[in-house]
Formats: structure tokens, C-alpha cells, sequence
């Protein structure tokens, strides 16, 4: 069950599967205030000594736990705390102002405007020059979907967990934007993360997104526009552009052929032929308006390409190394780039070796600027004194299997 998979905490001097603190935070918050005025942390309990964990209470009075700044290295890798050493995701590039962390939740300046005043004049935009390189100051829509994967631990894959399926990732997504903001709006009603379809509960999803939708547009002095964050199940031309259709999601999003063309050029593997191959989904975090008709208009938008266990991939024969890792029973994590285009991360990185091991696929040869990073990647890694599993696409899968671990050493095609 998810207790076990999910591992238990220390709050307050008592022993409680995190699972159940997560689902009734409400009927625990006399136990959390104690423990945040008294201990000041709570404990996570993966490995021993015990790991401290931050205690947060959202402004609407919700408490959850958080991973202590910096430890998250230190937690076991099917620990939901786990995360991977700090250099190995794109995250650092920001600046303490774009994703801030603090006692009520996470606070991010999102590059885009999602509540313009209709009477006050806009301010300038992000300069170009900021957007570049480090300390970046707002978080791009790509930005921000790896944000959420990254935090919800969706980028992550332990045999343990055994499955992950959109009621897992929904579940996930949920509990992160608890209590966070983007832009000072608060992140649950700014953000629609598509609820899986159930009977029991299409009616009142129907109601949340109708509630979501109303909020869109001129109300006074003011105009919104929302985020939806859903698995893309079709794309289909239409006169003026394209019609996306989510998964769990009747009400289509639609975008100009301008839009729909920068897209593809700008998230190439996301919408190749290839993309589907291998049981690959997609994903995309949409930046939507309400036409004067009524329709769901996408006026920017985000996309990832997933494996069927909804781990990102920056390629089709990525979303073929990962499944083949799944297979042979790995823990590894995928390090997401976030806005970042020029940052060098491992393809994956295997968390059940110590030190943790690393994955690249070679698919491109002869590119000047693809030998290049592979050589950068390959010095690294001999810096790094860590085991470098290599595959090139051209050759039959290499072996996953764990060193030491029998029975799996069969060879994938
Ligand atoms: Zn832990």
C-alpha cells in the first residue's frame, strides 16, 4: 500500500505514515502547530540518524512537510524527499526571487502575465538580458512544468513504487501547489491540473473547471488568464490553427497556426513522428484565454515528452533507455533543464549505486555542437570518478541490470 511506499515521519514526538499526515493534514494541524512551535521540525524517519524536515502552513492555514534545503541528497532514493545533488537540475539557474521558499509555501514570478490591471499602465517586461544565463529572475512556462515535476518527484523512478498513472501524477501535482503562488495569485485557482475521469466525481470536476473557466477575462479593473496542466491525447489542424485534446479533459484548447508553428520548432522531439513510439505521452502546461465566443484559447504554451510512467525524456530513444531501466528494475531520476538550454546534465542518473551512476544516449552523431557536449559530459564524469553507462542508438541496448543482481542480464532490443 502507499504507506509503506511513501515512509513515515516524526512529528511531535509520533510515528505517522506521511500518506496519512498528507490526506488529513487538516485533522493533524493541532499536532503540527505543537511540533513547528516546539521542536521547530518534523523527521523523516528513511534513514538513520533521522533527517529533518520543514514544517509549512499555508496562509489558508494548511500544514505540510518539506524537504530541508539541501539535505535531499541524504534521503533514500524511494524517500519521497529525494533529490538529486544540487548541480543536477536546472533549477540553480534561478535567482532566490523567481522560486522563493518560505514559511507559508513557494512563491514564483512566472514570465507572463496572468492578472493585467485594465486601468494601471503595464510594467516593463523581462529584459532579454535576464533571461540569460544565471540568476534568471522569472520562471519560464517550461521553467515552471519542470518545477512541478521535479518537486512532485514525477522525474524519479524507484521499482518500489511499482506504478504511476495520472491519478498518481494528479495526486502529486495537487499536494505541490498547495499553499504555493504564482505571481501572487494563488497557485489552485490560477492553475487547472486535469483531474482524472471518474464518474464518481466528473460532476464536481466539471464544477472546478467551470469555476476555473469563470474566473478568465474582465472582471472590473482587472483580466485573467489561467494555466492548464494536462496529458495531451490528440493534436488535430484545424482552419485557423490547432485543436489540443487532453486526456481526462472534454473541453478542447485551441491555437493559431503562428503559435502552433513556433511550438513545434521549439519542442521538436515533444511533437515528431517519432514522440509515440515506445508508449510515450505527452504533456503540456497551456497559458489560456477565453475567446468573446466562449472557446479556450492557448496564447502560449509548454510541452514534455513523457515515458508511459510519465518520466520526462528529451528524445525517443530517451523514452527507450528509461522504459529499459524500468524494466530492469532501476532507480534513477531524469534532471530536468527547466528554461535553461545550455546547461549539461546526465540523460539519467541511477540512484540505486553509490556513488550514483550515470546514463547518456548518443543518438546524433557527427553534429559538431553534439560531439562537443559529449565530450564535455564524458571529462565530467571522469572528474566525477562515477560509473558512465553509454548507449549508442545505432548498437542493441547495452546491460542495466544491477551490478551484483542476477536473473535480469537478458539484453533489450
Ligand atoms: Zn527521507
Amino acid at each position: 500500500m502507499a504507506n509503506d511506499v511513501e515512509g513515515r515521519v516524526r512529528l511531535g514526538g509520533r510515528i505517522l505514515a506521511l500518506s496519512r499526515l498528507r490526506e488529513n493534514a487538516a485533522e493533524y494541524a493541532t499536532l503540527f502547530s505543537r511540533a513547528k512551535a516546539e521542536i521547530g521540525h518534523a523527521e523523516c524517519l528513511c534513514r538513520t540518524p533521522t533527517l529533518r524536515l520543514v514544517i509549512r502552513c499555508s496562509r489558508a492555514g494548511r500544514y505540510h512537510l518539506a524537504g530541508w534545503p539541501g539535505e535531499g541528497e541524504n534521503h533514500d532514493a524511494a524517500c519521497p524527499f529525494h533529490k538529486l545533488a544540487p548541480g543536477l537540475s536546472g533549477r540553480e539557474t534561478y535567482s532566490a526571487e523567481a522560486i522563493r521558499e518560505g514559511d507559508n509555501g513557494v512563491s514564483i514570478r512566472l514570465d507572463a502575465i496572468l492578472t493585467r490591471s485594465l486601468t494601471e499602465q503595464p510594467t516593463s517586461k523581462t529584459s532579454a538580458e535576464q533571461r540569460e544565463g544565471r540568476n534568471r529572475r522569472t520562471v519560464g512556462l517550461l521553467g515552471l512544468l519542470h518545477w512541478l515535476w521535479e518537486e512532485s518527484q514525477l522525474t524519479a523512478w524507484h521499482p518500489r513504487w511499482r506504478r504511476r498513472n495520472w491519478w498518481i501524477c494528479h495526486a502529486r501535482l495537487r499536494q505541490q501547489t498547495e499553499g504555493c503562488s504564482i505571481n501572487q495569485d494563488s497557485a489552485s485557482a490560477a492553475l487547472y491540473i486535469v483531474p482524472p475521469f471518474h464518474r464518481d466525481t466528473a460532476e464536481q470536476n466539471a464544477a472546478a473547471f467551470e469555476a476555473f473557466r469563470g474566473r478568465l477575462g474582465r472582471h472590473g479593473s482587472k483580466e485573467h488568464r489561467g494555466l492548464i496542466l494536462g496529458e495531451i491525447k490528440a493534436v488535430s489542424p484545424t482552419q485557423y490553427g490547432a485543436r489540443y485534446v487532453l486526456a481526462h479533459h472534454r473541453v478542447p484548447l485551441f491555437v493559431s497556426s503562428a503559435l502552433d508553428e513556433r511550438v513545434r520548432r521549439s519542442y521538436r522531439t515533444v511533437f515528431a513522428e517519432a514522440a509515440t513510439d515506445h508508449d510515450a505521452r505527452r504533456v503540456g502546461l497551456f497559458l489560456v484565454e477565453v475567446s468573446p465566443k466562449g472557446h479556450m484559447v492557448i496564447v502560449d504554451m509548454a510541452a514534455m515528452l513523457l515515458t508511459h510512467l510519465y518520466i520526462p525524456a528529451d528524445s525517443s530513444y530517451e523514452v527507450a533507455m528509461a522504459n529499459a531501466l524500468a524494466h530492469h528494475g532501476r532507480a534513477f531520476v531524469k534532471p530536468v533543464r527547466y528554461d535553461g538550454t545550455d546547461a549539461v546534465f546526465p540523460d539519467f542518473v541511477l540512484t540505486d549505486v553509490a556513488p550514483h551512476a550515470y546514463v547518456e544516449v548518443y543518438g546524433i552523431r557527427g553534429r559538431e555542437s553534439y560531439e562537443r557536449r559529449k565530450n564535455i559530459k564524458q571529462a565530467y564524469y571522469q572528474r566525477q570518478g562515477a560509473q558512465l553507462i553509454e548507449w549508442d542508438v545505432a548498437d542493441p541496448m547495452v546491460d542495466l541490470s544491477l551490478p551484483g543482481r542476477s536473473g535480469t542480464r537478458s539484453r533489450l532490443t
